[in-house]
C-alpha cells in the first residue's frame, strides 16, 4: 500500500475546513449533515484526502443512523482500525491506510457475514457515481460478442471439412 504523508498545513491548503477536522483532527460531522448519509446511488466511495478508494455502494447498509455505513471496505488494505481513546463509546477508530486520515468509528452490529459496520464521515469520503445499466449493458454486450466469437470458432474447422469431404472442396462445381 502506498502511502500519502503531508504535512497539516499542507492538508489544510487541500481540504476545507470541515473536511479537515474531520480527517486530520478527528472529529465527528452531526448527523445526516451529508447527502451520502441516505444516498442510494451505485458508485465508489473514496478517500476526500488522498482520493483511495475506500468503500462500494454495493457495500453500503441500509441503515438510518445519520452517518453512511457499510459492511466491508472496498479492499482488504484500504482501511485499518486503531484504539481510539478520545471516544468511549466508540472505541475503534477507521483509518486510511494510504494517507492516515480518520474516517469514522467500526462497529460490531452489522449484517452477515461480516458483522461489522463501518461509520464513516461524509466529510471524509469523495463520491464518484456509476451508471449501473450502462454497466450491466456492456457487460451483456460482452456476454454476446464472447458468446458469438466461441460459436464462430466451433463453426470454422466443421466448414472446411464438410467441403472437403462433401464435394471435394467446391472443385466439382456443386455449388
Ligand atoms: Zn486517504
Amino acid at each position: 500500500m502506498k502511502k500519502m504523508i503531508k504535512t497539516d498545513d499542507e492538508w489544510q491548503q487541500l481540504l476545507d475546513h470541515k473536511q479537515f477536522m474531520v480527517t486530520r483532527r478527528k472529529m465527528t460531522e452531526p448527523p445526516y449533515s451529508n447527502e451520502f448519509a441516505l444516498s442510494e446511488k451505485a458508485g465508489l466511495y473514496s478517500c476526500v484526502c488522498c482520493n483511495e478508494p475506500l468503500f462500494d455502494s454495493s457495500c453500503k447498509i441500509e441503515i438510518k443512523t445519520g452517518w453512511p455505513s457499510f459492511f466491508i471496505p472496498a479492499s482488504p488494505n484500504a482501511v485499518r482500525e486503531e484504539a481510539d481513546e478520545n471516544h468511549s463509546e466508540q472505541g475503534i477508530a477507521v483509518i486510511c491506510n494510504c494517507c492516515d486520515a480518520h474516517l469514522g468509528h467500526l462497529f460490531e452490529d452489522g449484517p452477515a457475514p461480516s458483522g461489522l459496520r463501518y461509520s464513516i464521515n461524509s466529510l471524509a469520503l469523495s463520491f464518484e457515481e456509476r451508471e449501473e445499466n450502462a454497466v450491466q449493458q456492456s457487460q451483456a454486450a460482452q456476454a454476446v460478442d464472447a458468446a458469438q466469437a466461441g460459436e464462430a470458432k466451433g463453426w470454422q474447422p466443421a466448414e472446411p471439412t464438410e467441403k472437403e469431404g462433401g464435394c471435394g472442396g467446391g472443385s466439382c462445381g456443386c455449388n
